[in-house]
């Protein structure tokens, strides 16, 4: 490539594949999300999206009033514990929390969880009381409906994701005693990366409508109101953040409606999100390693392929990515993009609008890769390493840091004779 860029200087020092979290860019997406929801509505992390502990701590923010931390592990809570976060800011969600987790969990000081159905809270339960405290909990609902938006009611899908809402009534009176709990609130999550603003809107109203129903239904106040995300950014793909001008006043309007006094608190309001506050800050620096043509199609061949970005590939979740410069910035070819692993399925794009004249040593740049990267890949996939990671602000590098992973033997029996 002509001119040196940043990007050039880092993979030149740091090698690639090489992802660059720019933490200016992951302060903006904060303040924008926080821009476009009522005052007060507290903010959960969902570490899923990337758990490094810098992201996670500027995330957090200076002053730890920033986003609050939404986790599904030990490993995802020991990462907010690294990143600052408090115990009690942390909310413990999924649907196969084991007993040895929230043990571990609430003796480190989780007093949070989203309980999916009324096993998963009486084993909140259980583990609160074995050490002597009582849990609050979220009731996560499954909704029987979708939302009005689209003029369609249709039927809530079977998942393994939270309660029926159409048997919240039949069951209140065992949700409402399980020893070691307290049911603090609910928590709906029904969509991710809604395809647009009026999408968004429609399910969170319907959430909120929904919500009240249950509310009247359990009998008891509501004090943590997660009515969910769906915040949207491209994934890999060029593009810019969604904007949600119009979201705030319409979430007011059908608050003021449904929960009279949510503007004191009572129920505090939470969203929460992965992708859309760090997806914007990634970028992922590959190299070509060999550029070929077999029967008239060309691949270009980069030492970042689904081990590296593609993790979610097996859901089709991700394809096709597109590399700088953009398209229309200079020629383009067609072919297809391919990784270094040893199987057909590392592609990360089957005849894509590519740079023209890419050559073996070019540096390619994989836009919006901050969310769903290295450790939604098939990291150990053929024994590559991981991909390093490196944090800047700006022209500063904070941080480079690359994941390891290590086979640790426990003792066993002596064979005998
Ligand atoms: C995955 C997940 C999120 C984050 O989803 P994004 O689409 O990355 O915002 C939030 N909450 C729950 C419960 C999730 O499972």
């Amino acid at each position: 490539m002509s001119t040196d860029t940043p990007f050039d200087e880092l993979a030149r020092t740091h090698g690639t594949p090489l992802y660059v979290y720019d933490m200016d860019r992951l302060d903006a997406a904060r303040h924008d999300l926080v821009s476009w929801l009522p005052d007060g509505c507290e903010v959960f992390y969902a570490l899923k999206a990337n758990p490094h502990p810098e992201l996670v701590r500027a995330l957090r923010g200076p002053d730890g009033r920033g986003c609050r931390a939404e986790i599904s592990s030990t490993g995802e809570l020991a990462a907010a514990l690294e990143a600052g976060h408090a115990p009690e800011d942390v909310l413990y969600t999924g649907p196969g929390k084991t007993p040895g987790e929230l043990c571990e969990a609430i003796g480190l000081g989780v007093r949070l969880f989203s309980a999916e159905s009324l096993t998963d809270l009486e084993h909140i339960g259980a583990a609160a009381r074995d050490q002597g405290t009582v849990a609050d909990c979220l009731l996560r609902i499954n909704s029987a409906t979708a939302s009005a938006a689209s003029g369609v009611r249709m039927t809530g899908k079977p998942t393994q994701f939270g309660i029926d809402s159409e048997t919240i009534e039949d069951l209140a009176p065992r949700l409402l005693a399980v020893p070691g709990t307290t049911i603090a609130g609910l928590h709906l999550f029904s969509q991710s990366n809604a395809a647009d603003e009026a999408a968004l809107i429609g399910e969170f109203l319907h959430t909120i409508e929904l919500a009240a129903h249950i509310e009247r239904q359990l009998g008891v106040p509501l004090r943590l109101l997660d009515i969910g995300g769906g915040f949207s950014v491209p994934y890999g793909q060029h593009g810019e953040r969604a904007a949600y001008p119009g979201l705030r006043a319409e979430l007011e309007t059908a608050l003021d409606a449904h929960f009279p006094r949510w503007r004191e608190g009572a129920p505090r309001l939470a969203v929460e999100s992965g992708r859309y506050l760090v997806g914007d800050c990634g970028t992922l620096l590959a190299s070509v390693s060999n550029v070929k043509v077999s029967r008239g199609r060309t691949f270009v061949v980069l030492d970042a392929g689904i081990n590296t970005f593609g993790g979610m590939s097996g859901i089709g979740r991700i394809l096709p990515v597109s590399v700088r410069p953009a398209p229309d910035e200079r020629d383009t070819q067609r072919a297809s993009l391919a990784g270094p692993l040893c199987t057909p399925g590392d592609i990360l794009g089957r005849e894509i609008e590519l740079p023209a004249g890419l050559a073996p040593g070019d540096l390619v740049a994989i836009p919006n890769t901050g969310a769903y990267g290295p450790t939604a890949s098939l990291l150990m996939f053929l024994g590559r390493p991981a991909p390093g990671e490196a944090v800047v602000r700006g022209a500063e590098v904070l941080s480079v840091s690359r994941i390891e992973h290590v086979r640790t033997y426990r003792k066993v029996a002596e064979p005998s004779g």
